[in-house]
């Protein structure tokens, strides 16, 4: 099918295509990678009447650096984002994660701006942004908003988003020094979205401090499912053998996925455990500075 006819703007300024998006509100769409949009166009699941094609506005495509941050620009490709040697020395969990996306033109074409928007719930960059406390920086003409990204995803391809506003930014915390982390997803094939992805990061406590561990999981919920294992972790001893797979199965019983006849609940289930056991083991390593 083709798209059902739309104007299309070509904004060259930030300012500009602000003002289209509030001039025609609910009618207009911003169009980045279009890797989302695009089949979504075609198939008529999406009809603006205006499409805004944000391509023009290369002041949104950056990565820079602060002592404690990470700032990405919304309209910078998953390709920048996997290989800029900025995110793979500080947030390697997001550089390991952005490079499993999808095939290679697509890390070409799709930007990180898309990507949260779209809120696809198995997708790596919500997942990775969830888990990482990420903050969504978002602009109107009424001013810059600051989104937690765990209050930014509302539900399936639904945000915290209004019309006439877009995502212009995003910060994620570094990960502190001596931090294990660890990804890991499972796909019918290669370059699929994932059926389940796990993410991980894992800080090994000092002597008589237990250790720190966050968790987060794509495709089993709604919107990317933050773990807090606290109570489980406390006085366990994750140098004990076994305490992954231990780990592992408590999460999968925690876990409600949706069950339908492509992918029953309890299969989603099972994959989730081997998930977790694998991305807890390869953290755990890391963060003793050897090679999972
Ligand atoms: C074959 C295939 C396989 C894929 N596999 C994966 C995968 O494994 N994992 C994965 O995560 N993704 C996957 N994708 C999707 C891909 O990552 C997309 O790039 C991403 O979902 C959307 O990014 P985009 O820049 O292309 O956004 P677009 O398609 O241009 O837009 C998507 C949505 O975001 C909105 N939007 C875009 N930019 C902004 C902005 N700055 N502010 C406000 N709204 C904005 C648009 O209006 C639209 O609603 C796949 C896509 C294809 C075609």
């Amino acid at each position: 099918m083709k798209p059902a006819s739309f104007d299309y703007h070509r904004p060259q300024t930030i300012e500009a295509a602000l003002d289209l998006l509030a001039r025609y509100g609910e009618a207009a769409k911003p169009i980045a990678g279009g890797q989302s949009l695009g089949p979504m166009l075609n198939m008529r699941l999406a009809r603006p009447e205006h499409l805004v094609d944000l391509n023009d506005l290369v002041e949104l495509d950056y990565v820079r650096e602060t002592d404690t941050e990470l700032e990405i620009g919304a309209l910078t490709r998953h390709h920048r984002v996997a290989n800029a040697v900025e995110v793979g020395r500080s947030h390697p969990l997001l550089a390991s994660a952005a490079s499993t996306i999808g095939h290679y033109p697509i890390r070409q074409r799709g930007t990180l701006g898309g990507s949260l928007v779209h809120a696809d719930p198995a997708a790596q960059l919500p997942l990775i942004a969830v888990l990482g406390n990420a903050k969504i920086i978002v602009r109107g003409q009424s001013g810059t908003r600051e989104i937690e990204a765990g209050d930014f995803f509302k539900s399936v391809m639904t945000v915290d988003l209004r019309y006439g506003e877009m995502v212009i930014a995003v910060r994620f915390p570094k990960l502190l020094p001596g931090t294990g982390w660890a990804f890991d997803m499972f796909s019918r094939r290669r370059g699929d979205f994932a059926i389940v992805a796990v993410a991980a990061t894992l800080r090994l406590g000092d002597e008589g401090h237990q250790p720190v561990i966050e968790m987060a999981l794509g495709g089993v919920d709604a919107v990317p499912l933050r773990l807090d294992l606290g109570d489980w972790f406390e006085n366990r001893d994750i140098t004990a053998a076994g305490w992954t797979r231990e780990a592992a199965a408590h999460v999968a019983a925690t876990i409600s996925p949706e069950d339908n006849k492509m992918v029953p609940a309890d299969f989603r289930r099972e994959i989730a455990d081997m998930l977790c056991e694998n991305v807890l083991t390869a953290a755990i390593a890391r963060a003793r500075g050897e090679t999972p």
